[in-house]
């Protein structure tokens, strides 16, 4: 079985404050985009066996996957039950994309149906945010607003597609390290939530550019000036909307259709070094509830 597994975007992020757990209460809307890893599950007697494409990610314990796996094995008293699961990396790791996180999703997708478990949708959604804050949203994707840690999700009904260009600097950005350097004080802004809401489902591309925001862009733009050099290729290529993706180093960009992103996203690879990566990404609907 092979699952396709979406990187999402952030076009909204505000950090509320920081919560007893050590986590920060947060408001945020996320996008899937048509960037995916492939997840090829298959049986084996016993444990859980990972290979990846990509030797930066571990394949032991320490991978999402993994986790999944086990969770699943524990939660419904499986024993030892066995599967493989190779990752066909191309989401860039650690760069605001949520890879790990939809890999976890669609490895709780991909079990419930090779180990016939039957799980529904309320099931997976807890299971999901024992995993991580940005699982549950990765389970059916499309568009939400997520809150809490990130685990609450409404989705919205916001007619697509939308259309972007992703410009992922050479480096990695630790999630925790950037939510650490937020300061309630420095952060004046009034939520943008609603507004990009109804200006997503009201389906109003030309307004969508000047509601986006990240509480965490200025702090990670001021440890790496590959944010704002993304952000300038980006604005010198005509993008109206630009903003860093969860907690960075990915920028994304708004193109007004496939086509542009693609033109785009061809002329800034021209004028990147090649360790940088570049894509034109469209937005994906919300998943069935199954695989
Ligand atoms: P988020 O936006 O949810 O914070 P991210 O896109 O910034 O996520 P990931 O790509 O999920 O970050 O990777 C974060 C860390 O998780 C990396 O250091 C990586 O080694 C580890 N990791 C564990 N499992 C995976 C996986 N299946 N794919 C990618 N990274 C993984």
């Amino acid at each position: 079985m092979t699952l396709s597994s979406f990187a999402k975007i952030n076009l909204c992020i505000h950090l509320l404050g920081k919560r007893a757990d050590g986590y920060h209460e947060i408001v945020t809307l996320m996008e899937t985009v048509d960037l995916a890893d492939d997840l090829a599950l298959s049986g084996q007697e016993k444990g859980t066996t990972v290979t990846c494409s990509d030797p930066a990610v571990p394949t032991d314990g320490r991978n999402l996957v993994q986790k999944a796996a086990g969770l699943l094995r524990e939660r419904c008293g499986l024993g030892d039950r066995g599967v493989r699961i190779h990752i066909e990396k191309r989401i860039p790791v650690a760069a605001g994309l949520a890879g790990g996180s939809g890999n976890a999703a669609m490895t709780l997708h991909g079990l419930n149906a090779l180990w016939s478990l039957g799980l529904r949708e309320e099931d997976l959604m807890d299971l999901a945010a024992e995993l991580g804050s940005d699982v549950p949203f990765c389970l059916y994707g499309g568009v939400a607003v997520a809150s809490g840690r990130g685990e609450k999700v409404a989705w919205l009904d916001a007619p697509g597609p939308r259309h972007y260009v992703l410009v992922c600097p050479p480096l990695e950005v630790a999630s925790g390290w950037a939510y650490s350097q937020w300061k309630l004080e420095l952060t004046k802004n009034a939520s943008r939530i609603n507004l990009i809401s109804s200006v997503m489902q009201a389906g109003d591309g030309s307004k969508l550019a000047s509601c986006l925001h990240n509480d965490l862009e200025p702090a990670v733009r001021a440890a790496h000036p590959e944010i704002d050099r993304a952000r300038e290729l980006l604005a010198d290529a005509g993008s109206k909307g630009i903003l860093m993706s969860g907690s960075g180093p990915s920028v994304f960009g708004l193109a007004p259709g496939r086509a542009e992103a693609e033109r785009i996203a061809h002329d800034l690879r021209g004028r990147v070094e090649p360790s940088w990566r570049v894509f034109a990404v469209s937005s994906t609907s919300r998943r069935d509830a199954t695989v």
